[in-house]
């Protein structure tokens, strides 16, 4: 199926939202998994410095000789820079703190904002034959999150159901539009995740409301919960499918999964 509706290689989704704590990496991590078990091969690449991707996926610090960093600014070979995790089908590209000066050694780079983009689409990465790329993005605007714009085909928005959660929607709009304008645009909104989803609340039911309202289809039918589950299973070094296979929070990320292997069948169809 993923060989029909995407001949031209994997479907490259940006996970993004210039919030911290959000549930961006929580979702790159666990969307993966969700999309594992429907048979997709998947790549995670970790472009935050924290490197919580890599930690909830099983990276060990010292297993991550070459990293993110490396993929963007060195000519090096894939094989030593996209690892296996202990979920087969799901790998990832991990990060540590140096590409935080990366955003620095960007700048002075002619192709500065292609960087990614060019990586993901050299001819070597057939060989890997993804269906899906996931890019779990750092909590900023900053020239990271605008390669992770460039390089995919769509953004997946992860909003906390909280106070305030659309005033910084517009904010990030705003950019997606600007790459749009310079450099990508078919750039596409793939959907708005509501994260940390509590139906006893009644913060969660107006932001569901206010999202719905506001951005109709784009809000994903699928609302993650808050589940502890979920919170717990990065110190396992596991994704919650995995962990907890049956918790509230696993059954959440398969569904989400499933929305968006819908979408784009759909789409593509
Ligand atoms: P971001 O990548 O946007 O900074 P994270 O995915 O790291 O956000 O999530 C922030 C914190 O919230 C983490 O400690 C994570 O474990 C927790 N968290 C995320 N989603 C959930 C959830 N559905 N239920 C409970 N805790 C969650
Ligand atoms: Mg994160």
């Amino acid at each position: 199926m993923s060989d029909l509706s995407r001949p031209q290689g994997p479907k490259i989704i940006a996970v993004a939202n210039q919030k911290g704590g959000v549930g961006k990496t929580t979702t790159a991590i666990n969307l993966a998994a969700g999309l594992v078990e429907l048979g997709q091969r998947v790549l995670v690449v970790d472009l935050d410095p924290q490197g919580n991707a890599s930690t909830g996926l099983g990276i060990e610090l010292d297993d991550r000789e070459f990293t993110t960093y490396e993929l963007l600014l060195e000519d090096i070979d894939l094989k030593s820079v996209i690892l296996e995790t202990p979920i087969e089908g799901l790998m990832i590209v991990p990060s540590t703190v140096d590409l935080s000066s990366a955003d620095l050694d960007l700048i002075s780079n002619e192709k500065r904002s292609f960087l990614l983009h060019d990586a993901l689409r050299q001819t070597a990465m057939d060989a890997f034959n993804l269906d899906f790329i996931l890019i779990d993005c750092p909590p900023s605007l900053n020239l990271l999150t605008v390669n992770a714009m460039i390089a995919a085909h769509s953004v997946l928005v992860p909003l906390q159901s909280e106070f305030f959660a659309l005033e910084g929607l517009s904010q990030l709009m705003l950019t997606i539009r600007e790459v749009r304008q310079s450099g990508n645009k078919d750039l596409r909104i793939e959907g708005i995740v509501l994260t940390m989803y509590d139906k006893r609340n009644n913060l969660s039911l107006q932001v569901e409301q206010d999202a719905r309202e506001n951005l109709g289809e784009l809000v994903f039918q699928t609302r993650i919960p808050r589940n502890v589950r979920v919170s717990e299973a990065p110190s396992f070094a596991l994704p919650v499918l995995s962990y907890d296979t049956q918790s509230k929070g696993a059954q959440a990320y398969r569904s989400l999964a499933m929305e968006i292997l819908n979408r784009n069948a759909a789409k593509a169809a």
